[in-house]
């Protein structure tokens, strides 16, 4: 069964790996929000934090396209590295795919799609976070 690259961050919500949610916290004293792990409040240091679940649409806040990637980048070079504005506010940078370059736009929605990379090892499969243009109409959920 595939597994989370990082069951901090991503949890999957069936069996395939096809569906998942972004973790993150809120803080209890100021409502803060922030995307991944953590123990205290990056704004007031609270460590008064209770998980929550991130909505699966974000807008683009910013971009860069990545023609030298780290050792070991599994996928297509160049890619699309994105940091996206979740709408509960954290911003995640993840890789943006089905997008070309010249369709790029700051602002435009995009919502999480979950990849499955291959290891070496085919029983080791990890399913990655990555965001795509959203797509019109019905979403599923
Ligand atoms: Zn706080």
């Amino acid at each position: 069964m595939p597994e989370s690259v990082d069951t901090r961050r991503l949890k999957l919500t069936n069996d395939e790996g096809t569906k998942g949610v972004l973790l993150g916290l809120r803080c209890l004293e100021c409502g803060t929000v922030i995307f991944g792990p953590g123990t205290f409040c990056q704004r007031c240091t609270s460590a008064k934090l209770e998980p929550m679940e991130f909505s699966q649409t974000g807008t683009l806040y910013s971009y860069t396209v990545v023609r030298i990637p780290p050792a070991g980048w599994p996928g297509p070079v160049p890619y699309i590295l994105a940091q996206v504005e979740l709408s509960e506010g954290p911003q995640v940078l993840a890789e943006l795919v089905d997008c070309q370059e010249d369709a790029l736009q700051i602002g435009m929605p995009v919502e999480l799609t979950l990849r499955l990379v291959q290891g070496e090892d085919p029983s080791a499969a990890k399913v990655v976070y990555k965001w795509r243009p959203a797509q019109p109409g019905p979403r599923m959920a």
